[in-house]
């Protein structure tokens, strides 16, 4: 039997008055994995000790299968929880942890069977008669698993149970709960901080902030339509670029976005989206725009939906498959302060030009025409990009991440034209609510001239 939780406006209130989760409602459906997201801090595991009765609520109903349990004790739950510690008795083999919870429930039995079909089941049987300090992480981590799932239970909980492991056995382990708690088809909750792997994993993501929940949608709507910018910038790497612009709206002319130094035009015919912009007129905004959303190519290449900036190239990432290359395009980034660790890397900022880039491409347009008119694409070896650098504050100077092939060689100082996707921008209020793309498809939109 697997079960529905539903949260109705619950709160936890610590002493001292720390709120610690506000208001929170969620219903989770019978059999769905739903990955609850943020950052350390925002209340997570409150929530998932709420649900399995190990923490008392302070308001709020908790409802298991729509009955009120906000009382009932942890053992009445049927609730399976694994921790991100794999809390397991060191003084009992792995058969007996995991068959421990079963004789607890059902002291007349036998654990054995299920022990066994839980140890096939997870490809764990040649660890059964080991200590846990005779296992690794990841064998203590399944074992812990071993022993939730043996008690067949109703719902899983999981809280960060893969943050202790090394990233190759974190992913494999997460494929592995996956497959498992799909196959089992038990309704789960999991923990983690991690974006990628709550969007790997979920049917829904549910991102919480300060204990407030933010958004909860399937992983392309939060990763599409993110509702704030919090969710934006806590979903999808390399982060959303997010820079301070202000809408203006000419009764005559074209709808740009400013962003300081230079302007985003918004293409015409105005798409309904940016129609909606014009309420915005001479406010300031937060313009979000994905790495994907900016590609290096001439004014000459864009299609309708483009439009042209220039960047300084102040940072290059090589990673392999691909190159993040950070750009100063003059605007100012905007903050996220819950979101603002430091970001990876380097070193003190090496400035010198080699050439104009755009003088380059103008002598290159004079012996070919149309070509990739995009930087230099080298046959040869690639060259590696040299060591970064980084402002005094230790922050990577560029406002504009952009995602390119390796093949594209730049330097640090090339001026590099840019075209950016008008049709994949967000637009995020002084508040940080999203503007644009509308936050409701109504359908009478189309009527609704603004
Ligand atoms: P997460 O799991 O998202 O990292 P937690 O749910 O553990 O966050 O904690 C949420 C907030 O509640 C944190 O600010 C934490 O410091 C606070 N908190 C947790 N337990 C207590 C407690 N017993 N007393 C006071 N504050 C607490
Ligand atoms: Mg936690």
């Amino acid at each position: 039997m697997t079960r529905a939780i539903s949260l109705h406006d619950v709160s936890k209130v610590h002493a001292k008055g720390v709120r610690a989760v506000d208001r929170l409602s969620l219903d989770i459906a019978p059999g769905e994995f739903l990955v609850l997201l943020g950052p350390s801090g925002c209340g997570k595991s409150t929530v998932l000790r709420m649900i399995a009765g190990l923490e008392h609520i302070t308001e709020g109903e908790l409802l298991l299968d729509g009955a009120y349990a906000n009382d009932l004790p942890p053992s009445q739950r049927d609730i399976a929880m694994v921790f991100q510690n794999f809390a397991l008795y060191p003084n009992m083999t792995g058969r007996d942890n995991i068959g421990f919870p079963l004789r607890i429930e059902d002291p007349g039995s036998d654990p054995a069977p299920r022990v066994d079909a839980t140890a096939r089941m997870l490809g764990i049987e040649e660890l059964l008669d080991r200590y846990p300090g005779q296992l690794s992480g990841g064998e203590r981590q399944r074992v812990a698993m071993g022993r939730a799932i043996a008690r067949h239970p109703s719902a899983f909980l999981m809280d960060e149970p893969l943050s202790n492991l090394d990233a190759k056995l974190r992913n494999r382990l997460r494929a592995e709960i996956s497959r498992l708690t799909r196959s089992l088809g038990v309704t789960t909750v999991y923990v983690t901080h991690d974006q990628a792997e709550a969007m790997s994993l979920g049917d829904r993501v549910a991102v919480l902030r300060g204990g407030v929940l933010q958004q909860v949608d399937s992983p392309r709507a939060v990763y599409a339509l993110p509702r704030n910018v919090f969710v934006a910038a806590f979903i999808g790497t390399p982060r959303i670029n997010l820079l301070r612009g202000v809408i203006r709206a000419p009764l005559d002319g074209a709808m740009t976005i400013s962003l300081g130094k230079q302007a985003l035009r918004l293409p015409e015919p105005l798409s309904l989206d940016h129609r909606l912009l014009r309420v915005q007129q001479g406010r300031e905004v937060i313009v979000g725009l994905r790495s994907e959303a900016v590609r290096i190519a001439t004014p000459a290449e864009a299609r309708p939906e483009e439009t042209h900036i220039t960047g300084l190239v102040e940072h290059v990432e090589f990673q392999g498959h691909e190159v993040l290359v950070h750009f100063n395009t003059g605007s100012v980034p905007a903050v996220v302060p819950e979101l603002e660790a430091p970001r990876p890397a380097p070193r003190p900022t090496r400035r010198h030009r080699e050439g104009g880039f755009l003088d380059r491409l103008r002598e290159r347009a004079g012996s070919r025409r149309a070509g990739p008119a995009v930087a230099e694409a080298s046959n040869g070896p690639q060259p590696m990009p040299e060591p970064q650098d980084t402002s005094p504050d230790g922050r990577i100077p560029g406002d504009l991440v952009v995602r390119t092939t390796p093949d594209f060689v730049l330097r640090y100082g090339m001026q590099v034209p840019l075209l950016v996707d008008t049709a994949h921008l967000y637009v995020f209020d002084q508040h940080g609510d999203r503007v644009s793309p509308a936050p409701a498809r109504l359908p009478d939109l189309e009527e609704w001239e603004v």
